[in-house]
């Protein structure tokens, strides 16, 4: 594989996750994030958070690329506990510290995901939860509907 190290690269935070510190990489690097993961060979859009994620990764090179020692990896990935009945991992940010992001904003750290984190384990802040953007609530039931609707009345035309 003949694939350059990324030429800027911002260290990752304490307990920062994959994903975050991609994002930032980016971000640094003057492209998108999907266009990083296709230059990494990750096989889809969005950044690796799970250890599956990571499936037909190849990994040495991926960590060559992003000048990460393969052994931290596994610090920045969220674990899923298949043995918890209920599921105590976010899979999306609900809370952050607001000290951490504004010393280096965009960052998401793993804890952060945590359902009994309370306190921010760099800085001690108490977490707080994260605003939702209200787009994010808007769904399209309607629009999905109408083809089938329309379906049903061009049968029915018959
Ligand atoms: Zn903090």
């Amino acid at each position: 594989m003949n694939r350059k190290p990324l030429p800027r690269r911002p260290a990752p935070y304490q307990d920062e996750l994959l994903s975050s510190w991609i994002a930032r990489l980016a971000d640094a690097n003057f492209c998108s994030v999907p266009e990083l993961c296709q230059y990494l060979e990750t096989g889809q859009e969005r950044p690796p958070e799970t250890q599956s994620d990571l499936a037909g990764i190849e990994i040495d090179g991926f960590c060559a690329t992003l000048r990460l020692p393969p052994l931290q990896l596994g610090s920045m990935l969220l674990q899923r506990r298949a043995e918890f009945a209920v599921e105590c991992i976010s899979w999306s940010d609900f809370q952050h510290c607001p000290a951490c992001t504004h010393k280096v904003s965009g960052i998401s750290l793993r804890h952060w995901r945590y359902a009994w984190s309370l306190q921010c384990e760099v800085c001690g802040s108490e977490l707080s939860p994260v605003r939702r953007d209200p787009a994010a609530f808007v769904h399209l039931p309607t629009r999905l509907r109408t083809p089938r609707q329309k379906g049903s009345e061009m049968a029915e035309a018959r």
